[in-house]
């Protein structure tokens, strides 16, 4: 599979899933763009790989902000070329008990997991157009899929990504541009060690295959979607969990 003269977006690239992902399209011979709300975490990522010889750049934008996101593209655009690979994946958790979730946490959850997707493809969508080629991979949840306490919140900010991502990828069908999601379940990332703190193993020790997911396990299917061999596929809910949930 090579990627070779694309311009990937990955965004929240700074750690977990999006820092393997940026890897993984990285290795693959695509210019990578790191975006992330933690910068100095963005440009270590970005030492990491131009060491390695890999195209990449590591830019500080908030997804949940338009202007910020139209400034970040123009500069990716500028330094790498038109953009042909979109990765949603910056995002937050949330963990409340349904009557103690506020309107205002409702809408920073929404905003930041969900609106974001509506910000940040509406900004690279012309370069795609234009080309009559993209991918878009939006990262969303198993949560979506399965249900989880205490998450109301978060799964259904992410189950709105499942629909965001049928409903476009049927739009963009005859443009060459395709759209998918990925759900991760239980992936060893500081985002789950913050929520989960040391019950991992436990957890982990009750899951079909004994073991968190990787990041590079969720990259390991972004790559591949993103790929020339994934022409046909869209609209698909890809789910990357150990056999967790199947539907
Ligand atoms: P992570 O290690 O916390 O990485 C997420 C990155 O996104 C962080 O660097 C974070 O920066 C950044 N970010 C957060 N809000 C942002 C914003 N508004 N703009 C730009 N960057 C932002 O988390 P992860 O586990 O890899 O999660 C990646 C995605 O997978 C998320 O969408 C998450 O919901 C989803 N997911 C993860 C799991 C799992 O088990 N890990 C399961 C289901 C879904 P800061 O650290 O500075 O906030």
């Amino acid at each position: 599979m090579s990627l070779a003269g694309k311009t990937a977006i990955v965004t929240g690239a700074a750690s977990g899933i999006g820092l393997a992902t940026a890897r993984r399209l990285a290795e693959a011979g695509a210019s990578v763009a790191i975006w992330d709300l933690n910068e100095q975490a963005a440009r270590a990522a970005v030492t990491e790989l131009t060491g390695a010889g890999r195209r990449a750049m590591a830019v500080r934008a908030d997804v949940s902000k338009r202007t910020e996101v139209d400034a970040a593209v123009r500069l990716v655009r500028d330094t790498f070329g038109p953009i042909g690979i979109l990765v949603n994946n910056a995002g937050m958790s949330a963990f409340n008990p349904f009557m103690e979730i506020t309107e205002e946490l409702w809408d920073r959850v929404m905003t930041v997991n969900l609106k974001s997707m509506l910000i940040c493809t509406q900004a690279v969508l012309p370069d795609m157009l234009q080309k009559g080629w993209g991918r878009i991979i939006n990262v969303s949840s198993s949560s979506a899929q399965s249900g989880a306490a205490r998450m109301v919140h978060y799964a259904a900010s992410k189950g709105g990504v499942i629909g965001f991502t049928k409903a476009l990828a049927q739009e963009l069908a005859p443009t060459g541009i395709t759209v998918n999601n990925v759900p991760p379940g239980f992936v060893d990332t500081p985002m789950l060690r913050a929520e989960l703190k040391d019950r991992v193993d436990q957890i982990a020790a009750a899951s079909p295959m004994k073991r968190p997911g990787r990041p590079e396990d969720m990259a390991a299917a972004i790559a591949f979607l993103a790929s020339e061999e994934a022409g046909y596929i869209t609209g698909h809910t890809l789910s990357v969990n150990g056999g967790r949930y199947s539907s």
